[in-house]
């Protein structure tokens, strides 16, 4: 008799691709708390460069050295920041 055979297959299917879903769905959740602890890390890395310049940088074009503005046409371009020379850096 093959029937329950065939049953028997089908349910060995199922029961090996629920098992490779918990394990996809395993290894996923893992991967997102190694990138989400590099996030953390660059986050925090960022904010302490952020605290260390934020002093010096100028307050106008936040240390680019960019400004924006409007031309005589109308169009918004870029130009270098008319506070700090271009430089990025807080005049003394
Ligand atoms: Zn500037």
């Amino acid at each position: 008799m093959t029937t329950p055979n065939v049953i028997g297959a089908l349910y060995e299917k199922i029961r090996r691709l629920n098992q490779r879903k918990t394990n996809l769905t395993a290894e996923y959740n893992a991967k997102c708390a190694e990138i989400d602890c590099e996030l953390d890390t660059l986050r925090s890395a960022l904010q302490t460069a952020n605290d260390a310049v934020k002093d010096v940088l100028c307050p106008y074009c936040k240390g680019t050295g960019d400004e924006s503005y409007t031309d005589a046409a109308g169009s918004r371009d870029t130009r270098k920041c008319s506070h700090c020379s271009g430089t990025g850096i807080k005049k003394g």
